[in-house]
């Protein structure tokens, strides 16, 4: 057959040349060992947290070798678009630390817009570029036309499929469709021309020579040495709207656009064979391959299962609602990613986790697990490092976007809560009470009047009266310039008053010579002023809340008491 003259009958109005495109992109002038990479979400909805995963590895690697990192839009699928995705995808990235050196950005006006030379870098913007190579692998007889519709595709697809579940016998059923692939390669110039007169559409294949008995040896950077089998499908390269399947944009793209490592799901390495046989067959070199494994999570029979879209903490918006801080979710995706990561961090405790030498070989080829309780972990550590300014700031900003009555109160007095925020911070061992910002209102809620409540009760083991008595004199004796220890002296008094042990010591050689201790004397005041058993340093709340509230919220106290 003439395959020239095939080509030129599918493709009459593509004059472009391969050479003609490659001209457009020059190879990247960059150090010996940089690496190009890229992120190629899908706007199909929002970002996954298995997504950030990857583009984590992409972005340490690129900026960690001095290479780029880029974003490229993979909108070939319109029927699965969700409008405005990519926009909300890039700024949820750029929360997490995730910056592209080139690629799709947003504009000023909000709208997305090319950044660099090596563009477009949406899909749907370079359906002349797919069309100039899927036209020569015809010219060179590696790709035929099919004149198959879509909806034809998809009936069939359909029928198989119930065939399938009536049909046990696997072995016909691969053979029937291995003749029906082979029959599709037999057609004559004459049958191509009256479709095309017809105006009949027609998808792109590719002749595929490989023999899936036969097995290929890769080495993916991540899973290691690997065999695989060869391609022997002839798959779809341009569907019958001129659009790209992912498989031969990714050959086209990620060839022009110089990307020297593809990073991507480990879902994507069964069409992996696809992609070596393409690039094979449009003379491409081959990038190094890693394929992430998924992100598993518990189930709630402590099985392992992949952690799914509709999962809590899928979604990384759930992060910012729940109040987790980039800054954590980041520095729990270096605990996810590399296994020495954790020990770097405690050596290097004041670095930020841009500054850690990320690696490959450190990644986990079988899938890490997901675990709320962990990222709580890595969360309170990052909280207790920030400044009160900084937490007091941050807290604002997620209060009034999630609980607006409490940013609020927050936003109204802005030194007042950066008061309350550095109760026992900056020491060597900073308090770790946050794990999310959301947990600032049940931490510190009660130094404003609005949210203020008794939330625990005095145990009934003690007596009223003692309560009481304690509350009153505390009361006759507190006075606002005492320090810390004068203070707590006076305190230890009344307990001594009322046959509590001030000393500890004496309390614990012998108990029951005592009523209770200095530290039921202290909570009896302190789940007066703060409604809590538990509440930070009680000599400091009573210095930020003010001698006239911390003795209102006494009298009430005494008074529901009698
Ligand atoms: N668009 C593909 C996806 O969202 C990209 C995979 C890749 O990185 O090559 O899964």
């Amino acid at each position: 057959m003439d395959f020239n003259y095939l080509a030129e009958l599918l493709f009459p109005q593509i004059t472009t040349l391969p050479s003609d495109i490659e001209e457009q992109y020059p190879a990247r002038q960059l150090p010996e060992g940089a690496k190009v990479t890229r992120f190629a979400p899908s706007p199909t909805g929002f970002v996954h947290f298995g997504g950030l995963f990857p583009s984590t590895v992409a972005e340490r690697l690129a900026h960690q070798s001095g290479g780029v990192f880029y974003l490229r839009i993979e909108d070939t699928d319109a029927k699965r678009e969700v409008p405005g995705a990519a926009e909300g995808l890039i700024k949820t990235l750029a929360r997490y630390g995730i910056e592209f050196d080139e690629g799709a950005i947003l504009g000023d006006d909000g709208k997305i817009c090319d950044k660099g030379i090596y563009g477009p870098y949406k899909q749907s913007l370079r359906g002349n570029i797919y069309q100039t190579f899927a036209k020569q692998l015809i010219r060179e007889g590696k790709a035929y036309p099919c004149f198959t519709t879509e909806e034809e595709l998809d009936a069939l697809a359909a029928v198989n499929k119930k065939e399938e579940i009536k049909n046990t016998d696997w072995q016909a059923e691969a053979e029937k469709k291995r003749a029906e692939m082979l029959a599709r390669r037999n057609f004559t110039i004459e049958e191509v021309e009256e479709h095309i007169k017809a105006g009949h559409p027609f998808v792109v294949r590719i002749l595929a020579d490989g023999d899936a008995e036969k097995k290929l040896k890769f080495t993916d950077l991540v899973k290691g040495a690997i065999e695989i089998p060869e391609n022997d499908e002839d798959f779809v390269l341009l569907k019958s709207d001129g659009i790209p399947t992912y498989h031969f944009a990714h050959a086209i793209d990620d060839h022009l656009m110089g990307t020297t490592h593809v990073i991507r799901g480990e879902e994507w390495l069964p069409s992996l064979p696809k992609h070596i046989q393409l690039f094979r067959y449009l003379g491409f070199k081959l990038p190094k391959y890693m394929h992430i494994a998924q992100i598993m999570k518990l189930d709630e029979f402590g099985n392992k299962k992949k952690l799914s879209k509709r999962d809590m903490g899928a979604n990384m918006d759930d992060y910012t609602r729940m109040g987790y801080t980039p800054e954590a979710v980041c520095e729990y995706i270096m605990t996810l990613l590399n296994s020495n990561y954790e020990e770097w961090h405690m050596q290097n405790p004041d670095k930020s986790y841009k500054d850690f030498p990320f690696n490959i070989k450190k990644m986990s080829v079988s899938g890490c697990l997901f675990d709320f309780n962990k990222l709580d972990d890595v969360s309170k550590n990052v909280i207790s490092k920030m400044s009160a300014e900084d937490v007091a700031q941050k807290v604002t900003d997620w209060a009034l976007e999630f609980d607006p009555e409490f940013g609020a109160e927050l936003a109204a007095d802005r030194e007042f809560a950066e008061k309350i925020f550095a109760i026992g911070r900056g020491g060597k061992k900073p308090r770790k009470d946050l794990a999310t910002l959301a947990d600032a209102k049940p931490y510190m809620g009660f130094f404003y009047d609005k949210f203020f409540t008794i939330q625990d009760q005095y145990p009934e083991s003690f007596d009223k009266s003692d309560i009481i008595a304690t509350l009153e004199s505390f009361k006759t004796s507190y006075d606002y310039a005492d320090d810390m220890n004068s203070w707590f002296d006076k305190v230890k008094a009344i307990a001594d008053s009322l046959g509590y042990a001030s000393d500890m010591k004496a309390y614990k050689a012998d108990p029951s010579a005592f009523k209770g201790n200095v530290a039921d004397i202290s909570m009896f005041i302190r789940v007066a002023i703060t409604g809590k058993m538990n509440a930070p340093d009680l000599y400091t709340v009573m210095q930020i809340l003010g001698k006239d509230k911390s003795f209102a919220r006494i009298d009430a106290m005494i008074n529901s008491l009698k």
